[in-house]
């Protein structure tokens, strides 16, 4: 029977670098994981789909090309070759994990684990046991579905069958308006389908500032997708051609015929089959319940990503995870604050933020202060004709310090590395507004932003 430090149960991107890190913490890991590693994220989330979005945005590119005296006489878009650029991207991005844990020397076990007690892994089909001193679950998440709809993966599908679609549907209806949902929304459409996401809450990226949500509709209509929020599925079905939806807003009622319909309302934590209730780790509305360094109610086992229902992002399953590691190598980290956690959603204009809403800060009672620049004001900006967007930041009027970082625009999701910086030192606006930034550059928007927070701004009139 062999016998490790640490087994961790799920090779996804919480697994794969806590199995790394442990090794450079001097720890012996294995990794027991029963389909490919890099988990959702590299193989059906993160990657293939921010390779079919970056087609999209070529696609758009090529569009509006007669504006920068780029003519063609027959432009052709292959989906089905964009989705098989995207399975190499994925092969080349799993093939890279898999190298490293071979140079890491982490041992890999292939099979579906489960815990048969507090320090012992259970594999299938081999019917191997591995004993650990610690156990980390990191079975990452399935797709929450909605009642009365099966997903049949022809007609109503998941991100995972829209990821290995072949053909642009005619039309199309996106339960959800989360990343997931507005991505293959903005990926769609750019590929010629008719697009109506159905959101239940008032707007959008409902977790996104309500400014920042506005202008990403406003954006989305201009684009010719079409959505309904405070709204739900009053019924569904399926028909030879397609599907019926029912659509309920706010007590009114209509019905839209589609070719297909996504479903894009979450996930709930992968928990069962693990062997949880047996070794008596607690689980709470679906997720695997956590401290905040990572430990489970059972000493010695912990959990990270998905499985945890946190923030379901792949950077923070693997903060988790390194978090979760050096807690065991008896190295007391920092606890993670998830509202610290970067956001980004890729469609165009991407959406990106971190930290606190302006409605949140205010809900808390603090004193609030705002700065915001537009992408009409950047010089860059207008180079490149990508003026549509705005940064806005939530300072502390007492302190300072910058709360919430909202971007909408083009590369905001790469402006968000400076609000991550800031954040972790606890930058005040007039820190990012004083930082010399290169001119000229997309990044001038945050240090004008900062500014604006004390009506400093220089290269946009607000009035006195
Ligand atoms: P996972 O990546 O789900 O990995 C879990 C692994 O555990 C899997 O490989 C699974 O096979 C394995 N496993 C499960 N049970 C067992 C078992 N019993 N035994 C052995 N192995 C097991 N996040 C971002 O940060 N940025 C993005 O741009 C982004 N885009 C996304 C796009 C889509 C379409 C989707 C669906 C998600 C996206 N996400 C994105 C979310 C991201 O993919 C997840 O947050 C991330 O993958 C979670 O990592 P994890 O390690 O917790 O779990």
């Amino acid at each position: 029977m062999a016998k490790y430090d640490v087994a961790i149960i799920g090779g996804g991107p919480g697994g794969y670098v806590a199995a790394i890190r442990a090794v450079q913490l001097g720890l012996k890991p294995v990794l027991i994981e029963e389909d490919r590693v890099g988990g959702l994220c590299l193989n059906w989330g993160c990657i293939p789909s921010k390779a079919l979005l970056w087609n999209a945005e070529l696609v758009h590119l090529f569009r509006g090309a007669p504006e920068f005296g780029v003519t063609y006489d027959a432009l052709h878009f292959d989906v089905a070759k964009a989705i098989d650029r995207s399975r190499l991207v994925v092969e080349r991005m799993v093939g890279g994990v898999e190298f490293l844990l071979k140079k890491n020397a982490v041992t890999v076990v292939r099979g579906r684990g489960q815990l048969i007690g507090q320090h012992e892994v259970g594999v299938q089909p081999s019917g191997d046991v591995i004993e650990a001193e610690h156990v980390i679950i990191a079975t990452g998440g399935i797709t929450r579905t909605l009642p009365g709809i099966e997903i049949d993966g022809r007609t109503v599908m998941t991100s995972r069958e829209a990821l290995e679609l072949r053909e642009t549907p005619p039309s199309l209806v996106i339960v959800g308006g989360g990343p997931v949902g507005v991505e293959l929304a903005y990926f769609y459409r750019a590929y010629g389908s008719e697009v109506t996401i159905i959101e239940m809450l008032a707007h959008l990226l409902p977790q996104e500032d309500e400014e920042i949500s506005r202008r990403l509709e406003r954006a989305f209509k201009q684009q010719g997708i079409t959505f309904r929020t405070g709204a739900k599925v009053a019924s569904f079905a399926k028909s030879n051609a397609g599907a019926t939806v029912t659509v309920d807003t706010g007590g009114q009622e209509e019905q839209l015929s589609v070719d297909k319909v996504l479903i894009a309302v979450g996930m709930v934590g992968k928990t069962d089959g693990l062997g949880l209730e047996k070794v008596g780790v607690e689980v709470e509305s679906g997720f695997v319940r956590i401290d905040e360094r990572m430990r489970t109610s059972i000493p010695g086992i912990f959990a990270i990503g998905d499985v945890t229902g946190k923030l379901m992002l792949a950077h923070v399953a693997s903060a988790q995870g390194v978090t979760a590691v050096e807690q065991i190598a008896g190295r007391e980290p920092r606890p993670l604050d998830y509202e610290r956690m970067p956001r980004c959603t890729y469609c165009q204009p991407q959406v990106a933020s971190l930290g606190l809403t302006e409605a949140q800060a205010r809900e808390r009672g603090i004193d609030v202060k705002v700065g915001t620049f537009p992408y009409q004001a950047n010089g860059k900006a207008i180079a490149l004709g990508r003026t549509e967007g705005v940064v806005k930041l939530v300072a502390d009027g007492q302190t300072g310090e910058v709360l919430g970082y909202h971007i909408i625009g083009q590369d905001a999701t790469e402006l968000l590395a400076a609000a991550s910086l800031g954040s972790v030192l606890q930058a005040t606006s007039r820190d990012v507004g004083w930082a010399v930034y290169a001119h000229p550059t997309l990044s001038e928007v945050l240090k004008e932003a900062a500014l604006a927070v004390d009506r400093q701004a220089i290269h946009f009139w607000t009035g006195r």
